[in-house]
Formats: C-alpha cells, sequence, structure tokens
C-alpha cells in the first residue's frame, strides 16, 4: 500500500468500528494499481455524512450536499464521501439529485469508467465489479454499463475516457469508441471551463498522439471551441514526433503556432476557451517569441523573459527550430538589462537632470535608449545614459 494510504487507514478503520463499510475509492485505486504516484486518497463509505461527523472530532463540510465531508487528521485533510446514486440528468451533465446508500455496488456503478470504479479495503484488497482490473491489465478504457447511457447521463465523461487514454496511454474500447462517435455533440452541453481541464491533461498526458487522435476520430473536436474547422490543422499535431508538453501555456502556444493562427488570434481562441488572463498572455508572448526561433533577437529574449522563452522553446522544437536550453539560457543570462527597473535611466532623469518637458517623448527616449542597451550599443551607466539622451534635446 502507498504511504498516503497507511495513513488513512486509521479513517477506514474507525468507520469500520462504528459498523460501516470503507474503502478507498477513485483515481487513487487506479494510480496505485498502475503503480504510479497518487496525489488525493478518495474515501467512500456506507456512513451518511451526518454519521461521518459524529464519528470524528474535526470535519469540515466540503461538499455536504454531495455528501462529502473533509475529515482532519494529524494535519492531512480526508474527503469521505457516502456511497451514493445520481439520477435525473436532465441536461447531459451532473445530476439533479443525489441520493445517499448504502450499498458500495450502487456508487461504484455511477462512475464513468471501469478503471475509476475500483475500491480497495483497508488491507488493500480491491473489489472489482466492473471489469475494472482486467481493463487496467489490458491497457483498456471502457465505460461502466451502457456506454452511450452513460454518455447521455453526462457528456464530460466522454472527453474523461479520451483524456485516460493519453494520461495513461490505453486503448479506447470499440463500444465506448462508437458511443462517443454517436454522441459527441453532446458536448455543446458541458461547461467549457469543464471541457477545457479534460483538453488541457490529455495534451499534457503520457500519449497526446493518440489521446488527440481519438479526439478527432470520435469528432468531439468539432463541438470544442474554435476546433470546428481546424481537423486538418490538429491531425498535423496528433501526427508530431515525440509530442511532450510540459505546461498549458506550451500546449496553446503549439495550437496557436500550428492553426497558423497569429498571437492576437490565439488570444482570442484562448478567450473562447474561458482561459485565464494570466496564461492568455503568457501563451501570447510565448507565441511571439517562437517566430523568431533558432535566433531570437535581444528584444524577443528582454520581453519574453525566462519562463516563456523555454515553453517557446519547446514549441520551436516541432517546427525544427529549437535551440540548446542551455544556449538559450546563456543568451538570455548575458542581456545587459533584463526588466525595465534596471536601466539606470529614468524619465525622472529625463525632466530632472535634463530639464526636458514631461510629455510622451520622455517615453520614446527611454524606450530608444533600452533598445541600444538591449544591443549592447550603450553602456548601462547613468552617466552614458545622459550624455546620450542630451543628443534628443
Ligand atoms: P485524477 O487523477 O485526474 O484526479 P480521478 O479518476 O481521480 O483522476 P476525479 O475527477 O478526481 O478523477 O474523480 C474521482 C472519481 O470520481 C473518478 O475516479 C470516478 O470514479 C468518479 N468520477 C469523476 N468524474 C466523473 C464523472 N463525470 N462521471 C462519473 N464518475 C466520475
Ligand atoms: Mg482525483
Amino acid at each position: 500500500l502507498p504511504q498516503k494510504f497507511i495513513e488513512a487507514q486509521p479513517i477506514l478503520e474507525q468507520l469500520q468500528a462504528h459498523g460501516f463499510e470503507a474503502y478507498f475509492v477513485g483515481g487513487s485505486v487506479r494510480d496505485t494499481l498502475l503503480g504510479m504516484e497518487i496525489h488525493d486518497v478518495d474515501i467512500a463509505t456506507s456512513a451518511y455524512p451526518a454519521e461521518v461527523k459524529s464519528i470524528f472530532k474535526r470535519t469540515v463540510d466540503t461538499g455536504i450536499k454531495h455528501g462529502t465531508v473533509m475529515i482532519l487528521d494529524h494535519g492531512e485533510g480526508y474527503e469521505v464521501t457516502t456511497f451514493r446514486t445520481e439520477s435525473g440528468y436532465q441536461d447531459f451533465r451532473r445530476p439533479d439529485q443525489v441520493t445517499f446508500v448504502r450499498s458500495l455496488k450502487e456508487d461504484l456503478k455511477r462512475r464513468d469508467l471501469t478503471i475509476n470504479a475500483l475500491a480497495m479495503d483497508a488491507q488493500g484488497n480491491v473489489i472489482d465489479l466492473f471489469g475494472g482490473l482486467t481493463d487496467l491489465k489490458h491497457k483498456t478504457i471502457r465505460a461502466v454499463g451502457d456506454p452511450t447511457e452513460r454518455f447521455h447521463e453526462d457528456a464530460l465523461r466522454m472527453m474523461r475516457a479520451v483524456r485516460f487514454v493519453s494520461q495513461l496511454n490505453f486503448k479506447l474500447e470499440e463500444q465506448t469508441k462508437q458511443a462517443i462517435m454517436a454522441n459527441a455533440s453532446l458536448l455543446t452541453k458541458i461547461a467549457v471551463e469543464r471541457i477545457h481541464v479534460e483538453w488541457v491533461k490529455l495534451m499534457l498526458g503520457k500519449n497526446p498522439n493518440q489521446g488527440l487522435t481519438e479526439f478527432l476520430q470520435t469528432d468531439m473536436f468539432k463541438y470544442c471551441p474554435a476546433f470546428a474547422e481546424e481537423k486538418v490543422q490538429l491531425t498535423h499535431i496528433a501526427a508530431l514526433e515525440n509530442l511532450e508538453l510540459s505546461s498549458e501555456e506550451a500546449v496553446w502556444t503549439l495550437c496557436g503556432r500550428f492553426l497558423n493562427k497569429k498571437p492576437q488570434q490565439t488570444g482570442k481562441m484562448l478567450r473562447q476557451w474561458k482561459t485565464s488572463n494570466e496564461i492568455i498572455n503568457a501563451v501570447v508572448h510565448a507565441q511571439e517569441a517562437v517566430a523568431f526561433f533558432p535566433e531570437p533577437t535581444a528584444q524577443i529574449l528582454y520581453q519574453t523573459g525566462l519562463p516563456l522563452l523555454l515553453v517557446a522553446n519547446q514549441v520551436a522544437q516541432y517546427e525544427g527550430h529549437a535551440v540548446p536550453v542551455t544556449q538559450l539560457t546563456n543568451w538570455y543570462n548575458e542581456l545587459p538589462i533584463k526588466d525595465k527597473k534596471e536601466l539606470q535611466l529614468t524619465g525622472t532623469d529625463l525632466i530632472q537632470t535634463l530639464q526636458m518637458k514631461p510629455g510622451p517623448q520622455i517615453g520614446q527616449i527611454i524606450k530608444a535608449v533600452e533598445q541600444l542597451v538591449l544591443t549592447k550599443k550603450l553602456a548601462n551607466d547613468k552617466e552614458t545614459l545622459l550624455h546620450y539622451a542630451k543628443t534628443f534635446k
């Protein structure tokens, strides 16, 4: 058992001591069985939320309506969720109603994929009611029960299925795949933010080539923002060798480049995808830089900054224009200034020392000086810069 499960064992045991069932469930069980690192430990129990709260001293109602209570124990928080069924998926997303039940089987049945419907007890025994172990062994992504029904209940599951294809490097089981193809348009019912999360995980997974290929073959791309008309370009991305990206910024920068968008158009696409402004900004900058590889100018190095230069370089790799990371880092480190604040001349100097009039010209002079310092045509010391600035008077 992984350390995180061992630490959580007392919680399961206490629930059991009070006559309830309790299991590890979801992603942590799947990842443990795959020998992968786990992040969060999810616990499911037959105890109702009020019963959970009466057993443990310190709890927080993190999702009480859905049956989730967080138990605080030795500085850790454990999410314990009552077995539940879901019903009334009126609009192809999340249920209208959850009903707490005492049966583990009912709880596992409402889960999306067989590999996500495994449970493990405190001793490490696996409870496999839907063939999840076989599918893990054969690296198969399969919906629990009838895939069409399950995707009608919650269309996001289709994206999750393909996301796991990439994340785990698994294959999509044929009936599950057919059901996605037939129902891909239901994605339009799902909030873009939630599709976004799955898309990024897909692109950052172990086998994004395969994930993207399934995303295209099942037609899900047609129902994602800005992708409907981009099949050819997305297919080029799916065909890239050794596709391996390490950040969301890199994912979108690559998309912007391969969809032949100008950086500002990429920004617009990202707003359609409800991306945060912070990431939009970063991507626009990184994409501007990519166009200059493998010979980024001092100005580009300066305005992009090292973290986004590394993103740009990662993307440039797929255009055959990357430079060695050490080279790029050296270029950056050799810049005479890394930030405007390091420039030894300010607008105040121009106004106070050179008695220039405040106005737009001040900014223009500073910009010109900054450029000359960056390209090492002027040394970055106040005397030199003031002397030079005088010529503008
Ligand atoms: P990750 O490693 O990304 O956290 P995960 O499988 O733990 O993967 P979560 O979103 O954390 O995914 O969900 C926890 C569990 O809840 C899943 O393993 C699955 O059993 C169930 N689940 C999550 N989303 C859905 C859904 N849309 N439909 C049905 N079951 C779901
Ligand atoms: Mg999880």
